[in-house]
This record gives structure tokens, C-alpha cells and sequence, in this order.
């Protein structure tokens, strides 16, 4: 509206002028008179304009017209941005000054890795400096490999745990690191000692149970075989608890024996396991064990790799035994189950599949839980400790493999471990 005013003031101003111009004989003059005298009067408004723009602090300019209407409303602009602009900072120091308070951690580096910013606690836990530290690349201020090694991998599906070096006493870490905005990352540092230790507690503590079980069911066992031996000479109402006392000795020892094994396993996990194992040659020893053992299952070899797997050939031997051994358990008679050892997708795979029973999809989650059992009813016919695919589990975690596992009910199962290195 105020352009259509605009426009209507010049044009009656240039026929005013050209009226005039007209009475005193010179009609032209007196426009271009007047169209000049409108030029530089714009001039001088563009001119206070821009003088302001170029320093907003000042005062708004006294401007007349179409340039008034437009003074305010680059005033209104600017105020609103600068309130927006306001409100932005204040998140941004609302958040920083939040997580500067948590006990956690926080680091902010961007895709270069050099710290953009860091809370109070990072200091004692990763050695950083306060004051000194912004703006350095981060890898070169810790030096722990583990964590290096994690930071600039770049793979932050699963967090880090790691002893951190240089302590006066033993401090494990937790490193979480999530991306955010174009190639920034963010990381929570967490100190998970008092965690760890307990879980160290437990752990020998089942050890050193485990281990004090040992002497006294070797004694119970011993005189059971005894007992067994000559039991033509006791009444024939003991012979079947003696059989059963047996029988249960037996699963004991079991269970001593797995648990045990697992606690070495744990304890094994940040030892280097260094020897090279060929698993070719371990699945075939394997085979003819198991088979003279199990002669109800066909145990099938496809072996299409020829890789090594640097670890340990016990814990690897163990982890499969468990396997294989589940898969003849939980099929039928004259079962067939299919041990492959082979390369997909850049991955070295080895695989035992069994046409049994099968797993629900809902047991899936827990099945390496110690003790989980799919059919409770079951754990006595079958003889198996509940132990099997937690001592798998953690054999894998010690070789830097995950284990997955298909199975559909009635169908089958294939368990499979995928080590992360490939041929
Ligand atoms: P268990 O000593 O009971 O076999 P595991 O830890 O080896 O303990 O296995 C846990 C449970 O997973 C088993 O009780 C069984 O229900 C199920 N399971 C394991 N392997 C198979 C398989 N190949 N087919 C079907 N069920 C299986």
C-alpha cells in the first residue's frame, strides 16, 4: 500500500511541478527539476539507511515515506532474529551447563577428533586438562591403544570397556560414542571399576565354590563306583537309589567341571590368545571324536575355507564340542548335523546346523544365559549342564566373534559364529 502511496505522491508532484512549469512558460525545467530534487532527496534517505544497517546500535535514522516503512521493518527482523539468537545461546549454555554438572564424562570432538568441548569430570578419568586441552586433536592427549584403537575405528555400535593406563590403582573405563551434526561426535566416559570388581567377586567366588565341590563329590563319587561294583552283595532295595545317587554324582561333577571351565574362560578374556589355530584340522578331530561317541548322528564336514583363527584350539574345540553336541541332543535318532567352516560376506563363518526341534523365536534373547533352559522338563533326559552356550558365548567373546543363531521349531537350528577377521 505504502508503494501505491509512494508512487502517487511522485506522480502528483510531477504534474504540480509540470502545472507550474506550464503557467511560466517552462513546463519542462520544472520537471526535471523535480524529478531531480526526488532523486537526491532518496539518495540522502538510502544513504542514513545503509549509515545505520552498517552500526544497528545506533538510533533508527528520521526517514520519511516508503523508507520509514521499510526502516521498520528491518528493525523488526533484526529484533526478532537477535531474540531468536538469544534463546539459542541460552539452550546451548542451559545443555553445556547440565552436562558439566553429571558425574559422567562428556566429550565433544569434531570429524577431525579435535575437542571442541569437555566437562570437569573427563579430567581425572582420560588425564585431559581443563584449560589446556580445547582444540587438540584427542588421540593425542590419551594414549590408551584399546581406546584409540575404538576412537578412530569409527565402528560405535557397542560400547568400549577398558583398563585405563597409567593409574595408581586399577580403574576400568566405559566409552560410549554416538555421532551427531555433520561428522561431531559426542562420548560419555564412565567409570565402571566398582562394577567390574564385583563381577570379579562373583566370578571367584563360583570359582573357588566350584573348586571346593570338587574334592568332596570325587570322595561321594568314588565310593558310589564301590558301592556299584559290589552291589550283588547289598539288599536289593538299594541298589536303584544307589544307582540314581550315582547318576546325580555324575551330573554334579558336570556342573563343576562347566563351571569352572567358564570362570577360566571369563578370566582367559583380556589374556592374549595367541596361538594360530587351523580350524580345518580341529573340525575334523571333531568329527571323529564325536562321531565314535554319538554314533546316532551323521555328522556332515563342509569345509570351504582354508583359514587359521589366532585364539585358543581348547576354548575353540570346547565352544564347538558344546555346539555339536546340542545339535545330536536336541534331534532325533539318525539325525544328520552339518559342521561348515567357510567365507561370506568378507567373514570367516563356521557353522553347526541340525535338522532337530528347533528353538521358539522367544527363547532366542536368553538361550546364552547361564542356566536358561528352553523345556525345564527336559534337563534331566537330556543330561546337559545349561552351561553350554554360555561357555560358547564367552569362548566368542574371547575371539572377537558373535554367535548368532537361526532356528524355527520342528525345522531346526544353525548356530553360527562369525569372527570379525576374514580371509
Ligand atoms: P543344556 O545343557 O541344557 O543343553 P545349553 O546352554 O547348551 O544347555 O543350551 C541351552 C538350551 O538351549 C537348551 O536347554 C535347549 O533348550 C536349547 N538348545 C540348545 N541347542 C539347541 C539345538 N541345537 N536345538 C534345539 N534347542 C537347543
Amino acid at each position: 500500500m505504502s508503494r501505491v502511496k509512494a508512487g502517487l505522491k511522485i506522480v502528483l508532484l510531477v504534474l504540480g511541478a509540470a502545472m507550474l512549469g506550464w503557467v511560466y512558460g517552462y513546463p519542462a525545467t520544472a520537471v526535471i527539476i523535480t524529478l531531480t530534487a526526488i532523486i537526491f532527496f532518496w539518495l540522502y534517505q538510502i544513504d542514513k539507511v545503509q549509515s545505520w544497517l552498517s552500526d544497528p546500535e545506533r538510533n533508527l535514522p528520521e526517514t520519511y515515506g516508503i523508507w520509514s516503512d521499510l526502516l521498520a521493518l528491518i528493525y523488526f527482523h533484526q529484533r526478532k532474529s537477535a531474540a531468536v539468537q538469544a534463546q539459542l545461546q541460552s539452550t546451548i549454555e542451559y545443555m553445556q551447563s547440565s552436562l558439566a554438572v553429571i558425574r559422567d564424562g562428556v566429550v565433544m570432538v569434531d570429524e577431525y577428533g579435535v575437542i571442541i568441548w569437555f566437562n570437569r569430570s573427563v579430567e581425572p578419568l582420560l588425564g585431559l586438562r581443563y584449560s589446556e586441552d580445547t582444540g587438540q586433536r584427542l588421540t593425542n592427549l590419551v594414549r590408551d591403544p584399546a581406546f584409540n584403537n575404538y576412537f578412530l575405528a569409527g565402528d560405535y555400535s557397542e560400547p568400549l570397556q577398558f583398563e585405563a593406563a597409567g593409574k595408581r590403582e586399577l580403574v576400568f573405563l566405559r566409552v560410549e560414542i554416538t555421532h551427531f551434526g555433520e561428522g561431531d561426535r559426542v562420548l560419555f566416559i564412565r567409570d565402571i571399576s566398582d562394577s567390574v570388581r564385583m563381577e570379579q567377586m562373583r566370578s571367584d567366588f563360583v570359582a573357588n565354590v566350584s573348586h571346593e565341590l570338587r574334592t568332596p563329590l570325587t570322595v561321594i563319587s568314588g565310593y558310589l563306583g564301590t558301592m556299584k561294583a559290589n552291589c550283588e552283595d547289598l539288599p536289593q532295595r538299594y541298589r536303584k537309589p544307589l544307582e540314581q545317587m550315582g547318576e546325580q554324582a555324575h551330573r554334579m561333577e558336570s556342573l563343576v567341571r562347566d563351571l569352572l571351565w567358564l570362570s577360566k574362560i571369563e578370566s582367559d578374556q583380556n589374556a592374549r590368545l595367541d596361538e594360530t589355530v587351523d580350524i580345518r584340522g580341529l573340525l575334523q578331530e571333531l568329527r571323529d571324536e564325536l562321531g565314535e561317541a554319538y554314533p546316532q548322528a551323521t555328522l556332515v564336514l563342509e569345509l570351504s575355507s582354508e583359514q587359521s583363527i589366532t585364539g585358543s584350539y581348547h576354548q575353540l574345540y570346547s565352544a564347538v564340542s558344546n555346539l555339536v553336541i546340542n545339535a545330536i541332543k536336541y534331534s532325533g535318532e539318525n539325525s544328520t548335523v552339518t559342521i561348515a567352516w567357510f567365507e561370506e560376506r568378507g567373514k570367516n563363518r563356521l557353522s553347526v546346523t541340525d535338522t532337530g526341534i528347533g528353538i521358539d523365536a522367544i527363547h532366542l534373547p536368553r538361550l546364552t544365559e547361564r542356566f536358561y533352559r528352553v523345556d525345564e522338563s527336559r534337563n534331566s533326559t537330556t543330561g546337559g549342564t545349561g552351561l553350554g552356550l554360555a561357555i560358547v558365548k564367552h569362548v566368542a567373546a574371547a575371539h572377537d566373534a558373535r554367535l548368532l543363531v537361526e532356528s524355527r521349531v520342528g525345522e531346526g537350528s544353525a548356530f553360527t559364529l562369525v569372527f570379525s577377521s576374514g580371509g
